[in-house]
């Protein structure tokens, strides 16, 4: 075997004695100097990107790990995906995958060899299933995935992933449930960052085919504005068309028609179109088009299907409704370049959701009871120099599944003592939920405070700020901002995973549903059957979370519909049986052979690492198995032939003068608090 079956520090960390911090840190150092990437904390597996390629995820590899247990062959994320495999045949419950991580510590490769792993070992009946499930993922990583400064093939959205299993045990099929699609990013790339994969995919075939060219009214990259928002890189017209090739091929594995194919680029051709209208401002208060946006306005109206004049209304007219009475108001210029940003992206969105409810019909068992093996693939923590709704919105999600986290490791750890037969108190550790109640907990939390503001006229951001600073003045987890000159911009919260500034500008009109009601509704009468189809779409993940009849007329806003979608998400997660892989970014370069150590501190810290050796050190953190505790310490007494073994051990613990309850002896294991620890290990090296 390669590097398998090399050892190499220790690939499972709970059988250290001294565990810390650093102790951590330099076994994973030591580990990943000899290109083992993988390490087990327990059951929790911990990957360090290697960012280079190693040859340990072939179907040779795949093969050795079938069959084995978690533990017998050296750590891999294969290894658990054959545990969870295992324990879906042999205990018959729901398994999950969570895979967790900063941005491009490596959660979406882990995931692909999870599935990949899943399709080979359960390959030889429908190869057909496992097909569609691997080119679901083609898919949604062209029109989901961009490069962002931190990864190259950023995911811009969370998926959770289930693979439904049938009574014996083969795939069935999957099941994808997706999160918070990044919508900026369509119509906005900050430096060194870009549009979507797809975007440029289309737009090099275009200059490849002139045929396509054609259909889909296709120009250079250069002439999109939506594509030069900042000045980025060139563009490999030769590998994005050969990857348009591949999503194309993947639609036809996914058995979509043609005739909706095109009508999903025709729509992101509309947007890419929109990009580029510039308006002109007529009069301070009315806006028209410049007269070179009149190209743009055919063709677009062209791609939708839709008149011409319906279009101009949509981008040139606001219509409110006063008391049943609709009211059209002309946009001013500012406005109608801001609606028509919005335009693209709910076109966008709109797209990629339904796009995932396509993968869903022809992938989707149909049965609802079936065992399924789901692997959560979703964003990290966050904490930039600017943040804002969106990163609010994903470090909810990481407390949320940090509580769901403490939780698990609280109770492994009690049910070693439990199963050692060991008395323990009740052990207390500190959790996160005076953070989450903060965010979520009715009546009166930052995201009602917001969607109060969100169902205003005249909500605004200063107005939800000034209400979170009053109401939330006395809580632990709540500041002001980052200084008191901030203090009209800015708020705090104290996260699990460390202080977090967020700038409340935008927050108001993030969180408003943007959903362009109107366009969609003009949209439903197009003459392309695909345009029409995919305007009436409705997500079903939010069909079913609105508000309770009565309470409000209002719409649901974003952060709603999430808090909804999330907690379903830990609902289903509370009834798997969890397993954790915990992703690590060695360094911010993306480069191979090179170890940063504090930036690998700082992941271990809030992926939850650390809290494992804090829950275990407020327990009973040093655990010796009695045949290592007695080689090691029997130095310590002269007596050395005690009849009974477990008296042999007691007599080494009671001669040490240590009160009793500093530590344990269980069936097979010896459980010393820290204080027992070096106290003995003072004793042993003045024997010696
Ligand atoms: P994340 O999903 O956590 O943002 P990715 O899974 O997209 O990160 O990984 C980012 C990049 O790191 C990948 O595109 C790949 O180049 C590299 N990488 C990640 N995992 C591995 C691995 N096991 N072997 C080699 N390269 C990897
Ligand atoms: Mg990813």
């Amino acid at each position: 075997m390669m590097s398998i079956g090399r050892r190499v520090g220790f690939a499972d960390m709970t059988a250290m004695s001294e565990i810390d911090e650093i102790g951590i840190n330099q076994n994973l150092n030591v580990r990943y100097n000899s290109d083992i990437i993988y390490t087990y904390t327990g059951s929790i597996l911990l990957a360090v990107n290697p960012y280079k390629t190693i040859n340990i995820f072939n179907k040779q590899t795949i093969s050795e790990y079938h069959m084995c247990k978690l533990g017998d062959l050296s750590p891999h994320v294969f290894a658990v995906a054959e545990a969870a495999y295992t324990s879906i045949v042999d205990d018959n419950i729901n398994q999950a995958c969570v895979i967790s991580g900063e941005s491009g510590a490596g959660k979406t490769e882990s995931t692909k060899f999870i599935l990949q792993y899943l399709c080979t070992i359960t390959s030889n009946v429908s190869s057909w299933v496992q097909q569609q499930i691997l080119e679901a993922n083609t898919i949604l990583e062209a029109f989901g995935n961009a490069k962002t400064t931190r990864n190259d093939n950023s995911s811009r959205f969370g998926k959770f992933m289930q693979v439904c299993f049938d009574d014996n045990n083969c795939i069935k099929g999957c099941v994808i449930l997706d999160y918070l699609l990044e919508q900026s990013r369509i119509t906005f790339q900050s430096v060194g960052e870009r549009n979507y994969h797809i975007m440029y995919q289309l737009v090099a075939q275009g200059q490849k085919n002139i045929g396509i060219a054609k259909s889909f009214h296709l120009r250079p990259p250069e002439f999109y504005k939506y594509l030069n928002t900042s000045n980025s890189e060139k563009i490999n017209m030769n590998i994005e068309s050969k990857k348009f090739d591949a999503v194309t091929m993947a639609f036809t594995v996914l058995q979509i028609p043609q005739f909706v194919i095109d009508g999903v680029f025709k729509v992101l051709s509309s947007i890419l179109w929109l990009g580029n209208i510039e308006f002109i401002d007529v009069d301070g208060e009315v806006t028209d088009f410049s007269r070179s946006d009149q190209e743009a306005i055919s063709i677009i109206s062209n791609l939708l299907g839709l008149s011409r004049c319906d279009f101009k209304n949509v981008l040139l007219i606001r219509q409110i409704n006063v008391r049943g009475n609709i009211t059209e108001i002309p946009l001013k210029i500012k406005e109608a370049l801001e609606n028509r940003h919005a335009l693209a992206k709910a076109l966008y969105s709109k797209t990629f959701t339904w796009l995932v409810s396509k993968i869903n019909n022809c992938t989707n068992p149909g049965q609802d009871d079936a065992k399924f093996l789901g692997v959560l693939d979703i964003f990290g923590f966050e904490n930039f120099s600017h943040n804002s709704f969106e990163q609010l919105c994903i470090n909810y999600t990481n407390e949320k599944l940090h509580k769901f986290f403490n939780h698990y490791v609280f109770a492994l750890e009690q049910s070693i003592y439990e199963h050692e037969g060991i008395h323990f108190n009740h052990v207390e550790f500190t959790d996160n939920t005076p953070c989450l109640e903060l965010l979520e907990k009715p009546p009166r939390c930052v995201f009602k405070l917001l969607t109060e503001q969100c169902h205003m006229p005249k909500g605004s951001d200063s107005a939800f700020l000034s209400n979170m600073h009053t109401e939330f003045e006395s809580h632990l987890n709540y500041i002001k901002g980052s200084d008191r000159r901030h203090w009209k911009t800015e708020f705090g919260i104290k996260h699990y995973a460390g202080l977090v500034i967020y700038a409340v500008g935008g927050f108001v009109e993030k969180n408003r549903d943007v959903q362009q009601d109107v366009m969609f509704e003009y949209m439903s009468c197009s003459k392309d059957v695909f345009i029409k189809d995919l305007s009436k779409y409705q997500d079903i993940q939010f069909i079913n979370s609105s508000y309770p009849r009565g309470s409000s007329k209002s719409k649901c806003t974003v952060s709603d519909n999430f808090r909804h979608q999330l907690q379903s998400l830990i609902d289903v997660l509370q009834n798997t049986k969890p397993w954790y892989v915990r992703c690590i970014k060695p360094n911010l370069q993306k480069r191979p052979n090179n170890y940063n150590s504090s930036l690998v501190l700082d992941q271990l810290k809030y992926l939850g690492v650390v809290d494992i050796i804090r829950i275990r050190r407020e327990g009973f953190p040093i655990h010796f198995s009695h045949e290592d505790f007695e080689v090691k310490y029997k130095c310590l007494i002269k007596n050395k032939s005690f009849e009974h073994p477990q008296k042999y051990l007691t007599n080494i613990l009671e001669k040490s003068g240590m009160p009793p309850t500093e530590w344990q002896i269980g069936k097979t294991k010896i459980f010393l608090r820290n204080a027992a620890y070096e106290l003995l290990e003072t004793n042993r090296k003045d024997k010696i």
